[in-house]
């Protein structure tokens, strides 16, 4: 296990802060909290000692999440999870205790070239074993992804499940309400593993979720990819691989349940004649009669009330722009919007629109587009702009073959600071319908629903986006920052216009708002850049824009850049801590820094928002 230094972002913890336990060493920080590297004193043992945020400690659903994590690993015993020691709660702090797996996780295992397809189908293996025994013992994972699977160096490497934070029980109607977990605990995790069903609606997705995120990390394995969009077989991609495991990796990533395997057993059962070796593996988990029958009364439960909400999923979906197609060819959810808006082959026209460039203060810098003297350049991609009442506005595409992206981003020079904040009004709307249209709709079936984005935009594709669905769908976080890149979805999903904010602290803790004033909440959990926050985009962001089919309007945009505080503490290297990133790999991946040059002589420290803004408490996010 590589070292992580406590910076500016995580702090060191008292090493007494849990009594019987001393805290060595900050090893990983997640959404819910810190993990150290501890020793138990009765037994002079290394031990994994887990903390609750203590911001997040405010909200009972996240306690109620904690214990849940503890509940999970508490019915487990198995060697390839990560077993549970002791938890408990000092005066201020939620505390797990665990055993400590001295290695990487399966996102640096993967990135290591020399990794040996075999060895890499070995671990494969141990995982499904894992959840095999999960889901035997009634619990759902729901998060599985390489950060959550750990590697047991002093075991020989084996693969150990961790991370039971959003595990859900097969009898969840008793465990919600021991748990005290509400009903709006919709879409948790990470979208890339999430199957399709779990992205909708958390509740829905059983069992056969978790199969969907095997298969996402089965394919990442082998091909280093992430299967987004239209994706080769990973044998194509992977010399020496066994073609059968094509077959293994698509079938647990149909995107409808019924299509995939209907357990885990079953997926072993094609995958161990692959493993070479793989006798000396556990026998598969036997359900008893009596287990068997009691799973399936709960499934048919389960089916009778989900067919009631199968219409809206359905609708839901649709609205996602999750679209499926069912050809020769191998094709799962569509590219992420975000991602298509700020696709660097879509060519850039200058183009100025009115609006103000100014000083507001000497150290406050701001550019607002739409209204005002000046007039900013701004890049135009892909669809036309316009500037209609002081909106910039993607008007609605009329002719076949136009492009149906557009993004414009503000050529500003200068903007370089710490605190920053960039605002807006957006909105997406399908366009008006003509006959035109409705044949079209006769013919192909309806259009994909509209989207608008208000993010960064910094060279080489790096950006960080809130993404709005015009038709209601929960607003999105993206973001792509090097190596780095991830997105998460909200639980709010506004109707049609949204106030959308992007704030960036002194600190470089970054977090998207919907909102304004006391209704303003946080859409998903902040990200961490680190201090030097604007050299991930490798050069000063600027404010882009974007809309994908339909018509998108943007009013108000401002971008207001302060300069920072003086540096009195050693700064933080510019890591990229994203949620449930372990830091650990995310330090050994430190995006190469542009040094961001401050002109200016300290300015006093800039207004700081309540802490409580920096963690989301009062709306929980959608994921730890
Ligand atoms: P979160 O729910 O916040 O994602 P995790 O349980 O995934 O929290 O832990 C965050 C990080 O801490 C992990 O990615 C890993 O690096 C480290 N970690 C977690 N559990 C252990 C453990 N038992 N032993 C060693 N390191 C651990
Ligand atoms: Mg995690």
């Amino acid at each position: 296990m590589s070292s992580f230094e406590p910076t500016a972002i995580s702090r060191s913890r008292p090493p007494d802060l849990v009594s019987g336990y001393r805290l060595e060493k900050l090893v990983g920080a997640g959404g819910m909290g810190e993990v150290h590297k501890a020793t138990q004193l009765s037994l002079g043992r290394t031990v994994a000692v887990k903390l609750l945020n203590p911001e997040l400690a405010k909200d009972p659903s996240f306690i109620a999440r904690f214990q849940k994590e503890a509940a999970a690993l508490a019915t487990l015993s198995h060697p390839h999870v990560v077993s549970i020691v002791d938890k408990g709660k000092t005066d201020t702090t939620y505390y797990l205790v665990m055993e400590f797996v001295d290695g990487p996780s399966l996102r640096e295992l993967m990135r290591s070239p020399s990794m040996e397809t075999p060895v890499l189908l070995r671990r494969m293996l141990e995982i499904c074993r894992a959840i095999e025994y999960a889901h035997g013992r009634g619990v759902i994972h729901r998060d599985l992804k390489p950060e959550n699977i750990l590697l047991d160096q002093q075991a020989g490497g084996i693969a150990k499940v961790s991370d039971f934070g959003l595990a859900s029980f097969l009898d969840d109607a008793t465990a919600a309400s021991r748990f005290a977990l509400t009903s709006t605990h919709v879409s948790m995790g990470t979208i890339s593993y999430m199957a399709p069903e779990q992205r909708v609606d958390a509740k829905s997705a059983d069992a056969r979720a978790d199969i969907f995120s095997l298969g996402v990390i089965l394919y990442e394995t082998f091909t280093g990819e992430v299967p987004l969009g239209t994706f080769d077989p990973p044998s194509r991609k992977r010399g020496g691989l066994d073609p059968r495991v094509d077959a293994i990796v698509m079938r647990c990533l149909k995107p409808d349940p019924d299509d995939r395997y209907p357990s885990v057993t079953a997926l072993i059962a094609d995958l161990e004649p692959l493993v070479p070796g793989s006798l000396l593996s556990m026998p598969p988990l036997r359900l008893t009669r009596w287990q068997r029958a009691k799973h399936a009364m709960r499934r048919a439960a389960r089916v009778t009330a989900q067919t009631a909400a199968g219409v809206t999923v359905l609708a839901a979906v649709g609205v996602l722009g999750v679209a499926y197609h069912r050809s020769g060819q191998v094709h799962t959810q569509e590219p992420l919007p975000g991602k298509v808006i700020m696709d660097t082959r879509l060519q850039d026209t200058p183009r100025n629109g009115p609006g103000r460039v100014e000083d507001v203060t000497p150290d406050k810098r701001r550019v607002t587009m739409g209204d005002g003297p000046d007039l900013p350049q701004m890049l135009v991609a892909g669809r036309t702009l316009s500037f209609e009442n002081k909106a910039l506005v993607f008007p609605p595409v009329e002719e076949d073959g136009a492009s149906r992206v557009g993004r414009a981003r503000v050529d500003v020079v200068g903007l370089v600071g710490g605190v920053a904040r960039l605002t807006a009004r957006v909105r997406a709307e399908a366009p008006p319908t003509t006959w035109k249209r409705r044949l079209k709709e006769v013919l192909n079936g309806p259009p994909p629903e509209p989207v608008a984005s208000l993010g960064l935009m910094g060279r080489e594709g790096r950006y960080v986006t809130i993404v709005h669905h015009g038709a209601g769908a929960p607003l999105s976080v993206e973001w792509s920052l090097g190596e780095r890149s991830g997105a998460m979805l909200g639980l709010v999903a506004p109707e049609s216009e949204a106030r959308l904010e992007l704030f960036v602290t002194e600190d470089g803790v970054m977090q998207a708002y919907v909102g304004q004033g006391k209704d303003q909440r946080p859409i998903a959990e902040p990200l961490n850049l680190g201090r030097d926050w604007q050299a991930q985009f490798a050069e000063a962001p600027a404010p882009a824009v974007g809309c994908i089919e339909g018509t998108c309007s943007i009013d108000g945009l401002t971008y207001t850049v302060d300069r920072p505080a003086p540096v009195t503490e050693s700064p933080a290297s510019p890591v990229v801590v994203i949620p449930q990133a372990p830091v650990r790999t995310v330090a050994a991946n430190t995006v190469p820094a542009k040094a961001v040059v401050q002109k200016k002589p300290a300015p006093p420290p800039p207004p700081k928002r309540p802490p409580a803004k920096a963690a989301p408490v009062k709306t929980a996010p959608k994921r730890r």
